[in-house]
């Protein structure tokens, strides 16, 4: 008997009972090996004891204040913490309790600046076909994966319209990498003329698109190339970091591998590491100058925005990561794990591509390799993987994701940053007799 409504397509879901380090015990007695850290969430694993005490304490000293009236030592150290030394020129940052409200705040905080500075034509985005930026009607807006768009049709028409994503294992056939950059180049500046440049507010995007794609990176020279565009038309590059921040990748931000850094950015999941629900914007100093020189104030809120037990638990979370040289830890277990993906998928008939960053990297699965065809919708493949692996032991996210009527089967893995060799081994090994059990069946 259950008096929830579930989102998982399992009714009921299976009870998850305890968790430590990389393992999820369910109250039926199982083990799972939490593989994708939820999705590319927990990446401290589980049961931390810093990050345990940080919250006690903090429950205990200072629970909640509201933030239009109030700052907190907590939400202050955070904000030191993850822009004081103003990396790529971010200097200053809020909170809030998700990626969408993050996604959602960072929209509305440009709109806001082109308000303060006296540009109020600025109110559209350019986003991508290919990319997820959360669930609440505005970010779902910007997001382009049509199954989760379709039923809440119309969504915000006006404030958003998409270009092509930087799909690099899709790309026209016979292009090089750089060729193709040139291509959506091409094609961003088309879309700035269609909508008149100085109408443009932001481009948004998401430094590797994770839950429509599976763990993909731009090519080499993309992320320059729209700072480059959004400079020249007085737009804001928005980066979407929630899913692929904040280490996941070997570097704090995804964008430090790219050469280019934004004027906004969200990040979320790694922020608090699953502790608590936690997410934040961060602004170039221009942004929170025009504020607090015009109106002073954000015009956008929640009523847990800033929440000081959240922000005490992140704080411990990033501290945790800098201690234990978590970064480093990150790059050589992704180095390992795509050697083992491609040990184990190099050669399947049925894996597409192998892709990611650090410990973010999915395969993609497909029905014909050469033709890169994707296998028919219907039969839910990525979710038939889902349950063979989760049968075995072992929590992945599938990902999939219907983009200009193509869908692509994606099983992303995101273990936490602790995983060991010996675990990304078994992780793959667990994968692997999933996918060719899905396949069989
Ligand atoms: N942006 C990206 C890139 C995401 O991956 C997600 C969540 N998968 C979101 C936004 C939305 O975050 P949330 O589910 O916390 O609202």
């Amino acid at each position: 008997m259950t008096r929830l409504l579930h989102r998982s397509p399992a009714f009921p879901p299976p009870v998850a009972a305890e968790s430590s380090g990389i393992l999820i015990r369910t109250a039926d007695g199982r083990a799972i090996i939490d593989a994708a850290g939820g999705a590319a969430v927990s990446c401290l694993g589980h049961g931390h004891p810093a990050v345990i005490a940080a919250i006690r304490e903090q429950v205990g000293k200072l629970a909640y204040v509201h933030s239009g009236a109030f700052s907190s030592a907590p939400a202050e150290e955070l904000a030191e913490c993850l822009v004081g030394h103003e990396p790529g020129g971010l200097s200053h940052a809020y909170f809030v309790s998700s990626g969408s409200e993050a996604c959602e705040g960072a929209f509305k905080l440009a709109r806001q600046y082109f308000l303060e500075v006296g540009q109020p034509g600025r109110t559209h985005f350019i986003a991508r076909r290919q990319s997820y930026h959360g669930n609440t009607l505005g970010a779902l807006a910007a997001g382009g994966n049509a199954g989760r768009r379709a039923p809440y049709a119309p969504l915000l028409p006006e404030s958003f319209s998409h270009v092509s994503a930087p799909n690099a294992y899709r790309r026209p056939a016979g292009t090089s990498e750089a060729d193709f950059v040139d291509v959506l180049e091409a094609e961003l500046e088309a879309e700035f003329q269609r909508l008149g440049p100085a109408s443009v507010a932001g481009f948004v995007a998401e430094t590797v698109i994770g839950a429509t794609a599976g763990a993909m990176p731009a090519p080499a020279g993309y992320l320059a190339m729209a700072r480059r565009l959004c400079d020249r038309h007085g737009a804001l590059l928005i980066l979407d970091e929630v899913m692929c921040g904040m280490g996941r990748t070997g570097t704090t931000h995804a964008w430090e591998q790219d050469g280019a850094s934004p004027d906004l950015q969200t990040i979320a999941k790694g922020l608090g590491g699953g502790y608590q629900p936690i997410a934040a914007v961060l602004m170039r100093e221009p942004i929170f100058a025009a504020i607090r020189a015009g109106s002073g104030r954000l015009w956008h809120g929640h009523t847990y925005m800033n929440h000081p037990v959240a922000c005490a638990a992140a704080l411990a979370v990033q501290r945790t990561i800098a201690s234990e040289g978590l970064l480093d830890r990150v790059q050589a277990m992704g180095e390992r794990l795509s050697q083992r993906l491609n040990a184990r998928f190099g050669n399947h008939p049925h894996v597409g591509d192998i892709r990611g960053r650090g410990l973010i990297q999915a395969i993609e699965l497909v029905s014909d390799r050469a033709a890169k065809e994707p296998f028919d919708p219907a039969l839910r493949l990525n979710e038939r993987v889902k349950q063979a692996a989760f049968d075995l032991g072992l929590a992945c996210y599938p990902s999939g994701g219907t983009v200009d009527g193509v869908r692509g089967d994606h099983v992303l893995l995101a273990p936490p940053y602790i995983v060991t060799a010996e675990e990304i081994d078994r992780i793959v090994e667990i994968l692997g007799e999933a996918v060719d059990l899905a396949l069989a069946s």
